[in-house]
This record gives C-alpha cells, structure tokens and sequence, in this order.
C-alpha cells in the first residue's frame, strides 16, 4: 500500500493504536491515495482489534461519507497483543532504515512520531502480554 505523504499515515497508526487502550473503543484516520481515501477503522472488544480499511473514489467528498459508502478493501481481526507489536516493529523498520533525518526528509511534511511510538510501547509493555521479543533499544 502506498500511502501519500500529505497524511502521517505512521503517526495515524501508532495514534490510533495507543488510543485503544483506554476508554475509547474504535480509532479512524485516512491515508490519502489521492485521489482516493483510504479510511481505517480500528475497533476493539475484549481484547482483540478489529481493522477495515474502506476505500473511497474521490478523497475531495469522501471525508463526509459515512462508512457504507465506502468499498471495504481490508478486515481482519488480531488479539491486541500481536497488533501492536506489529505496528511498533513496523515504525522501528522505518526509522532503522532512514532515521529521523532521512525519515523527515523523506516524509517531508512530518518527522519520525517519536513520542508517539514511545507511547504505544509504554502501553505495550504495561498492559499487553507479549512473548515476542521488544526492541527496547529504538526511540
Ligand atoms: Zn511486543
């Protein structure tokens, strides 16, 4: 998926994971692809976390539409443990392979959400169960 860099579509994802853990439900952000939205939808139960992602023809309405008027492109569902993990790996591949200053030179618009990822990792750590092994050494 190719994502534009008028969107912080890292800093989305690791946001909208971390909001996950307190009281709040579901996190929704884009990507824009312009000309098309694609719009994630994050749900949790219990403690397993639901992705759609739905795809919209034209990004200049789309941000109004609710969901149904939407193509549902992606959905799967992963125990939270696994998703956030997933998504803290994915941010370190990122930054181990540009660091920051290549990542914002790349990136353009948004640099490397380091307070972010701390986040998530801090709420990872705390409340997850997670035997696979934590990169603590990355910002
Ligand atoms: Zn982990």
């Amino acid at each position: 998926m190719i994502a534009s860099y008028c969107t912080d579509a890292l800093a989305d994802l690791v946001a909208g994971t971390g909001e996950l853990y307190g009281q709040q439900r579901s996190a929704r952000f884009f990507f824009g692809a312009e000309p098309q939205e694609l719009r994630w939808v994050l749900r949790t139960t219990d403690d397993a976390i639901n992705v759609t992602i739905y795809k919209f023809p034209d990004l200049a309405v789309s941000p109004d539409l609710p969901d149904s008027g939407g193509t549902v492109m992606w959905q799967s569902t992963h125990p939270r443990p696994t998703f956030a993990h997933a998504v803290l790996a994915a941010a370190h591949t990122v930054l181990k392979e540009h660091d920051e200053a290549g990542y914002l030179a790349k990136w353009a618009m948004h640099p490397y959400p380091v307070a972010l990822v701390q986040d998530l990792r801090r709420l990872h750590m705390r409340d997850d169960v997670c035997d696979l092994p934590n990169d603590l050494s990355c910002p």
